[in-house]
């Protein structure tokens, strides 16, 4: 059985995420989505049997294709880069957190009302403006919210953001409080914006102490992806 001792390091990080949630005092729930992504069929069968219904994709096509071979019931997220002639499979996942910017926005959104559904989605955030990411801009959070507003076909859920690599603890703090932020403004602005995707296995207990709902963890689960 691949995987085997997955069921007690999801116990173990489910502590660390209680007291890091205990000592950030934002009194959040939160959950953990498994990031399967470069792992066969195997690893979202793991992460379902040992109790983490919810999966992390980062590309349309190795997810549809994942789709396919899991006999299992998984809740698939779509954590990556969307481009805009993948937007029509938006609709297939339970949460996109990659809307980065305002031609995806469209193109989700137009796949939403096409598909007759609201998609739930995410609104990506840049806080720090690395150059090398996509995301919106903190500023830009304001106007994308009265914009997403007009969008019969999503629904948006919250945010997400991804930390640099490389960060100090003082730059992950400002990273994921900025996210909160962003997601209060959208929030305040009138969606329904709970959700708080940021934390990976490096950084998931500053993450939660910041205030995460959803942590994408896929090393720390499953060991270094093969490639
Ligand atoms: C790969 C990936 C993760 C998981 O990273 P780990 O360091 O393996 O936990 C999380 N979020 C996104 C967007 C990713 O692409």
């Amino acid at each position: 059985m691949p995987f085997p001792d997955l069921a007690a390091r999801v116990a173990e990080i489910r502590g660390r995420i209680a007291s890091a949630a205990e000592r950030g005092g934002h009194r959040q729930h939160v959950e953990i989505v498994a990031v399967t992504k470069m792992h066969g069929a195997d690893a979202v069968e793991a992460a379902v049997m040992a109790g983490v219904p919810r999966v992390g994709e980062n590309r349309v096509q190795e997810a549809l294709a994942k789709m396919d071979a899991v006999t299992v019931p998984a809740e698939w997220h779509l954590i990556g880069h969307l481009q805009s002639n993948k937007a029509k499979h938006a609709t297939r996942f339970a949460l996109v957190h990659s809307v980065d910017r305002p031609s995806i926005a469209d193109a989700v959104d137009a796949a939403g009302v096409s598909a007759g559904l609201r998609v739930d989605v995410l609104v990506q955030v840049n806080v720090l403006g690395e150059a090398s990411k996509g995301g919106y801009a903190p500023a830009d959070v304001p106007a994308a919210a009265e914009r997403l507003r007009r969008c019969a076909g999503l629904v948006v859920r919250g945010v997400m953001t991804m930390a640099p690599l490389d960060a100090d603890e003082a730059a992950l703090r400002r990273a994921f409080s900025g996210a909160r932020e962003a997601r209060d403004r959208l929030l305040a602005a009138g969606h329904p914006a709970v959700e708080l995707s940021m934390g990976m296995s490096n950084d998931y207990e500053v993450a939660v102490e910041e205030g995460a709902t959803l942590v994408r963890l896929g090393t720390i689960l499953f060991g270094p992806r093969p490639r």
